[in-house]
């Protein structure tokens, strides 16, 4: 399937899903006050998990789903203007961020593209349990986020669908 045929097939599909779309006028505030960070896996599908429905959630996918100086801005900012009293930082097993080591993933991608990636340093995670333990305990302790903002950190399981929340 080329790109095209594939951008024709999601645009078929979306005719569908607005054919059938009855959440006209949902809040832009998260229903449930919840924000998610997860990993931009493609296994994981975020409202599914937890059984929620279109409006409850904000999400905030990146590599890994780590807690960076930019995604920690953007939750500063939904604890405030978008009222998400509660955040859950939600990395994965099995997530490449995690398994590769710098020096592997520069080697491969330098492999696959023939260009330089010494240089090219992406936030890769060296033990993800510490990880997530320091990015929840940062946030926590983030002056700038909203009085009374709760923050918790699970992992989330690809090969069973569970979530495994962290003391
Ligand atoms: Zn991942």
């Amino acid at each position: 399937m080329t790109d095209s045929r594939l951008i024709q097939h999601l645009a078929a599909q979306n005719k569908n899903y607005s054919d059938s779309y009855s959440s006209k006028g949902i809040p832009g505030q998260a229903g449930k006050g919840l924000l998610l960070l997860t990993c931009m896996d493609s296994r994981i599908v975020p409202h599914e998990i937890f059984g929620l429905e279109i409006g409850d959630m904000k999400v905030i996918r990146n590599a890994g789903g780590q807690l960076n100086p930019e995604v920690e801005k953007d939750i500063v900012l939904a604890s405030h203007i978008l009222n998400c009293h509660t955040i859950v930082i939600l990395p994965h097993t099995k997530c490449a961020m995690a398994s590769m080591a710098l020096e592997d993933i520069q080697r491969k991608l330098t492999d696959l593209s023939n260009l330089d990636f010494s240089n090219f340093n992406p936030r890769m995670i060296h033990d993800a349990e510490t990880k997530l333990e320091s990015d929840v305990l940062s946030l926590q302790n983030n002056p700038m986020l909203k009085e009374g903002v709760q923050v918790f950190g699970a992992v989330y399981d690809v090969d069973t669908g569970e979530v495994n929340w962290i003391e």
